[in-house]
């Protein structure tokens, strides 16, 4: 049966979080596929908030996930949408269904559903439910118990096949025999106030959003094709078009094992805050499960310009930190100065310092970025500008020594008096040397300790002509 909409219409993508913590990289990845598609093909890209698991959904992860959206540029073109503000057009369709038989109430209490399952599992069967509430020509049902609230189950069908094409993993298929009939509604809770709607269930809800939001394309994390093929059937029992499918496999950690909290960041925002640029994350995201050659680099442009839904990896890709790393060094480098400034000084405000001289944060960004892979890097090293630094007791004991003080006095005089910039500080460098006969590997590295608080930096004279000479002239004082 071709009842496939995705070639026929308008592109429509959506991504779909459930508000239970951070936006996942996971769900990051998918985003950026269905966002890139959406643009490739003129579409629209929908964000939806599947709020229904009432228990674990928060509004502060629906800000987190919000943030993290506009944080990438993933731009949408309708949404949010929340599903816990259309509870009433589940429960139409669900009216809808129960009249044309294609779902039905259950009575069953979770006493009874644990005794089904434990019997099944004593006779060596699979559990699933047994159909014992889904009417049939001829069946008598059991009567209706007093008290209980019944869930409302889609009647599955028996038999056949759910076969789909899925634009990732290609042709997928599963008996009808392997699924049962799947809770669609649920009760409102016991001794909520009367007229409280119950809430639908995950594999039913989306397929009515996706319906009625006329999604063509659905990208998604394949922890979800098992759930496919009740959805796909929820689709035809509704008589609505079927979108696409495209099944990600999962990211999996540097260890090998899926990418979980418990090893490591795994949100959006930690990388966020962690000093990455929202296109390296972009860049670095789209590689990870699609390729275009064997570009690495790429921007965000020319990835909707690539990205057409094909040479989408099937299998799990490895979540590589040091990569990330090298592409987020690329962006740095090529990032603007003065956007670098703004980010380091946000950075060092989280650190409680403040840093309010964005010349001096631009041209230390032009000066340190392309020794730096994160803006945290980068802030590491602006930080020297604005608090004073101890050096550590070692480095003074090899670099300041009693050879190289009198020309660090001297030096000090000379960078009083030198005009203030990377010409005037090497000029005057230069005439402390000649005056006491040394070597720049000799004093160098004195200045550097006692000015910088470390031995190493980019070359002396441009370090020193970031500060403001007072500051240089006050950490020159102690020698
Ligand atoms: N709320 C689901 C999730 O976060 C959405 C899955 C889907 O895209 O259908 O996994």
């Amino acid at each position: 049966m071709n009842d496939t909409i995705g070639n026929s219409t308008t592109v429509r993508t959506r991504i779909a979080p459930s508000p239970t913590g951070f936006l996942h990289l996971g769900t990051a990845r998918t985003a950026l596929y269905s966002w890139a598609y959406a643009r490739h093909f003129g579409g629209q890209f929908v964000l939806r908030i599947e709020d229904t698991d009432v228990a674990r959904s928060t509004q502060d992860s629906v800000q987190q996930i919000l943030e993290s959206m506009h944080w990438l540029g993933l731009t949408y073109d309708e949404g949010p949408i929340y599903q816990m503000q259309r509870l009433e057009r589940y429960h139409a369709v669900v009216a809808q269904m129960i009249a044309a038989g294609t779902a039905y109430r259950c009575y069953c209490t979770p006493e009874e559903l644990d005794a089904m399952r434990e019997a099944q599992r004593a006779r060596g069967e699979k559990t699933r439910y047994d159909g014992r509430w889904r009417p049939a020509p001829g069946k008598v049902l059991p009567p209706v118990p007093a008290g209980v609230q019944p869930v409302v189950r889609f009647a599955n069908p028996e038999h056949g096949v759910v076969t789909w094409d899925d634009l990732v993993k290609g042709p997928i298929s599963i008996s009808n025999q392997e699924i049962d009939d799947l809770i669609i509604l649920r009760p409102a809770p016991e001794g909520a106030p009367a007229g409280t709607l119950g809430v639908p269930t995950y594999n039913f809800a989306v397929v009515v959003d996706d319906w009625d939001m006329r999604i063509t394309h659905v990208f998604r994390g394949d922890e979800h094709i098992n759930n496919t093929p009740w959805q796909i059937n929820i689709f035809r029992a509704l008589g609505a078009p079927l979108p696409q499918f495209g099944h990600c496999p999962i990211i999996l950690g540097d260890d090998g094992l899926k990418l979980s909290k418990r090893r490591g960041a795994v949100s959006v925002t930690a990388y966020q805050e962690a000093g990455y640029l929202p296109e390296a994350m972009l860049n670095y995201l789209a590689r990870l499960g699609w390729s275009h050659g064997d570009t690495e680099l790429f921007t965000v442009d020319q990835m909707v310009q690539w990205f057409d839904g094909t040479h989408l990896a099937k299998s799990p890709a490895q979540w590589d930190p040091a990569k990330l790393a090298w592409v987020n060094a690329h962006y740095i480098k090529q990032a603007d100065d003065t956007r670098l400034a703004g980010l380091v000084q946000q950075q060092l405000a989280s650190r409680g310092v403040q840093a309010a001289d964005l010349d001096m944060l631009t041209r230390a960004a032009t000066l340190f970025k392309d020794r730096c892979s994160t803006v945290v890097e980068l802030a590491d090293w602006t930080e020297m500008l604005f608090v004073p630094v101890a050096a550590g007791a070692e480095d003074l004991q090899t670099h300041v020594t009693d050879a190289v003080k009198p020309a660090l006095r001297t030096l000090r005089d000379g960078l009083a008096e030198a005009p203030w910039d990377k010409a005037g500080i090497a000029a005057a460098m230069k005439a402390a040397l000649a005056a006491h006969q040394l070597k720049m590997p000799q004093l160098a590295p004195a200045v550097r300790v006692l000015v910088c608080g470390r031995a190493q930096t980019p070359s002396v004279d441009a370090v020193l002509a970031l500060f403001a000479r007072e500051t240089v002239l006050q950490r020159l004082q102690s020698v």
